[in-house]
């Protein structure tokens, strides 16, 4: 690889790398015909606003794990526009609210991999919900211990009913 130090001190140019970010972006548009999130699971869904989808996750790490979706192809944070991220953050809210209803969790873990070596599985951007209960195990040992005692298609169900019942699509702006 061709390293070039150009007159800013601060800059690396680097030309080889082109080829590499070259291949992994038609690497990217390849993979955009076979990712699972551009194609909305409906049976999962929850609730569908202008730039994302609340739905159950179909492996739950446990009871109530819900995910946000961007309806983009979009893989960082960065890409997002800023409606992305209102609705996003909205309806992260709007989640935590109606789990709080629906199973009245101790605690929560939200967050997004970002990345292989963050255990990223899917190259699409998503946010997960996790309802957390006072001694259940631990995010890690969940991966791989599954003891679930509600279905995600209950948990779709119930948190519908919740959004319907408290009308949280016009609390948190998702109308
Ligand atoms: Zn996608």
């Amino acid at each position: 690889m061709i390293i070039m130090l150009v007159e800013n001190k601060n800059i690396l140019y680097a030309p080889g790398r082109q080829k590499y970010i070259e291949a992994s972006k038609k690497k990217e548009s390849k993979n955009l015909k076979k990712c699972v999130f551009c194609k909305s699971e409906k049976d999962l869904l929850i609730l569908e606003s202008k730039t994302c989808f609340i739905c159950a996750n179909k492996y739950p790490y446990g009871t109530g794990h819900l995910l946000i979706i961007p309806k983009r192809h979009v893989n960082s944070i960065t890409d997002l526009t800023t409606k992305e991220r209102i609705e996003i953050f909205n309806s992260i809210d709007l989640c935590v609210y109606a789990l709080d209803i629906y199973l009245k969790p101790d605690g929560f873990n939200i967050g997004a991999s970002i990345g292989d070596v963050a255990g990223q599985s899917i190259s699409h951007l998503h946010f997960h919900i996790l309802p957390r209960f006072q001694g259940d195990v631990g995010w890690n040992v969940l991966l791989n211990f599954k003891v679930l005692s509600v279905s995600p298609k209950d948990v779709v169900l119930e948190i519908k009913k919740t959004i319907t019942k408290f009308k949280l699509k016009k609390k948190f702006g998702l109308v």
